[in-house]
């Protein structure tokens, strides 16, 4: 009787269709499994508990009417696992955090907000500098809601004031202003209040010979503003420019996405250029590309490794050595 747990094996189960696989082993194989079994059991002791002629279920309730009072449930609290966008290996928030929120099996870079990129490159404490800046709806838009109204949800739900915060900090006791651009405000969206508060730090930076580090993050150029939004790619640009007359050194960190006007501005600007890995890089989408030059497009087209190999970045940064490579990079230009 023992040798119909290796059924599936050897003899086709009690109650079911021979398994078409299993008449392919020879009469001299089953015995030998037979023997095996009785004589060696392979190490695993015989639990006979299976009515074989019986269908079996997975589960089967003991007894009936069992109930568990709502109070007893236990509700698994949202957002405490993550599925990784690029492996799919499912982990905790909790491990993804202890991570620098990357992916504990493939080191995929998960999006940062502002304040998280504050929190990796500072050493303890920073102060944020012109937070009182906020966008107002200039043009009446609307496209399918008031701008006005747009604005309001994107405050109410992200707490921001607009999609970028600048602060200023130590960076392993080095000075340091960083301006990061937050995606979940209308998808990091360049509109007057981004291209004034980089304006602003560029002015502050050249007066207290402070480094900046601008941290792309972007959809590009925001509509409901029109061309106040497109004329902050020539203001900041202009200052930039500046900026380097004052010899005061300007890095550029790209993380996905970094897209349309902001690629096209200050986000390629820097004196060093650099990016995390895997990071979606370009001005137009691929789609609109492979349109327009009726082409198809090379592989990896668009992402931060290929846009190293061809010479747009200076190097591509682990987030676990930013704040080190910041800080050596801050160094080499003497200050
Ligand atoms: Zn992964």
């Amino acid at each position: 009787m023992r040798l119909r747990r290796y059924g599936h094996l050897s003899l086709p189960p009690f109650g079911r269709k021979p398994d078409p696989l299993s008449k392919d082993l020879s009469a001299k194989t089953s015995k030998k499994i037979a023997r095996l079994d009785l004589n060696a059991n392979f190490g695993i002791p015989y639990i006979p508990i299976l009515k074989q002629t019986q269908s079996m279920g997975w589960f089967k309730r003991l007894k009936d009417g069992i109930q568990t009072a709502t109070k007893y449930k236990k509700e698994t609290p949202d957002g405490l696992w993550y599925k990784c966008k690029s492996c799919d290996h499912l982990q905790t928030t909790k491990e993804l955090a202890a991570n620098l929120h990357k992916c504990v099996s493939c080191d995929y870079h998960t999006r940062l907000s502002s304040a998280q990129y504050f929190e990796i490159l500072f050493d303890e404490g920073h102060q944020e500098l012109f937070s009182d800046i906020e966008s107002t709806d200039i043009m009446d838009f609307v496209d399918l809601k008031p701008y006005t109204e747009r604005l309001e949800a994107a405050k109410a739900k992200t707490s921001l004031k607009d999609a970028m915060a600048v602060a200023q900090g130590q960076v392993n006791g080095k000075s340091l202003v960083v301006a990061a651009m937050d995606f979940v405000f209308i998808g990091g969206s360049m509109g007057s209040v981004v291209g004034e508060k980089i304006a602003r730090s560029i002015k502050y930076c050249i007066k207290e010979r402070i480094p900046l580090m601008i941290i792309s993050k972007s959809g590009g150029a925001r509509m409901m503003e029109s061309a106040f939004s497109l004329m902050q790619m020539a203001k900041t640009s202009a200052l930039l420019s500046r900026m380097a007359e004052h010899k005061v050194p300007y890095f550029s960190f790209l993380t996905d996405p970094t897209t349309g006007g902001v690629s096209a501005s200050y986000a390629m600007l820097g004196d060093i250029n650099f990016s995390e890995p895997g990071a979606l890089i370009g001005f137009a989408g691929p789609r609109v590309i492979k349109e327009t030059i009726k082409r198809d497009l090379p592989e990896g087209f668009q992402t931060s490794e290929f846009l190293l190999e061809h010479g747009f970045l200076d190097f591509i940064v682990n987030r676990s050595d930013l704040k080190e490579r910041v800080s050596k990079m801050i160094g080499l230009f003497g200050f």
